[in-house]
């Protein structure tokens, strides 16, 4: 007897910190995950006022409560991938690691650590952690070229700077690094590596400043694009087209910088 019961869209997993103004953090995460087919969950790590000039506020939740919501998603509904973004103190941090640590899902990193408008949504004393607890349990980390300077004192300025930084982040643990060199300047240029294989993926500059929340899209795509049986390269080209895709349909919105846009 057939059932009409539909299949079930791949279960993907954001923890992440709100962004009231919905361009970043678990908003963009759960747009994208709807936009690409996925049925997304939140575990919430901090709430941030914020709009298109900046984050004006930021409140972390209690560890408690990031343990409780991970559980009550993962014992009952299960998760097929796993996406971390602003996690704020090394507490938080410490927290994911753990209960990561023995995840049966591919984990995107995303460690976000400063805002495009400069705001700091990770503490200085957390960089340890990240390094030591979360990077270790990251199948792929996607750092910026701020977060990669950060991570690893290194200061990337050209390609060759790219391939040294990210062997510095391989050494921290995770199993596939995306440095993002969307920073510098000319061609929006990525290093995907594991140490073995080293993947450029290249895609034209788009004249938009209305970006925000391009780094949590593209992790998210990846997160989903993992959920989904696909390897890690294919995976990241994928989520890399959609992410071109959003920032080129990026749109203004309040007086500053508007958001990528998920609905292209
Ligand atoms: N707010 C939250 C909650 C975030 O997670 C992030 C990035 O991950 C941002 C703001 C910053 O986004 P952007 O740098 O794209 O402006």
């Amino acid at each position: 007897m057939s059932s009409n019961t539909p299949a079930a869209p791949p279960r993907v997993l954001t923890v992440a910190g709100s962004d009231s103004g919905g361009g970043a953090g678990i908003q963009a995460d759960l747009k994208t995950m709807l936009a690409l087919g996925a049925h997304g969950m939140s575990v919430l790590t901090a709430v941030t006022a914020q709009n298109s000039l900046g984050v004006q506020g930021a409140w972390e939740l209690p560890a408690e409560a990031v343990r409780a919501q991970y559980r009550s998603v993962v014992d009952d509904i299960g998760v097929q991938a796993v996406k971390t973004g602003m996690l704020g103190s090394a507490l938080l941090v410490e927290t994911v690691a753990e209960l990561l640590s023995d995840v049966a899902a591919p984990v995107v990193v995303d460690p976000v650590s400063v805002s495009k408008h400069g705001d700091r949504l990770l503490a200085d004393d957390a960089l340890d952690a990240v390094r030591t607890a979360l990077l270790p349990v990251a199948t792929v980390a996607t750092p910026n070229l701020d977060e990669t300077a950060e991570l690893t004192g290194i200061e990337v300025t050209g390609e060759r700077d790219m391939c040294r930084a990210a062997e510095r982040l391989l050494s921290y643990g995770p199993r596939w690094v995306l440095v993002k060199g969307g920073h510098l300047p000319g061609e929006a240029v990525d290093l995907l590596t594991d140490g073995t294989e080293q993947l450029w993926l290249r895609a034209p500059r788009h004249d938009n400043r209305h970006t925000h929340g391009t780094g949590c899209t593209l992790a998210s795509a990846i997160a989903v694009e993992l959920a989904g049986g696909r390897a890690v390269p294919e995976a990241v080209r994928r989520a890399k087209e959609y992410v071109t895709g959003a920032i080129a349909a990026g749109f203004p919105l309040g007086s500053g910088l508007g958001p990528v846009d998920h609905g292209w």
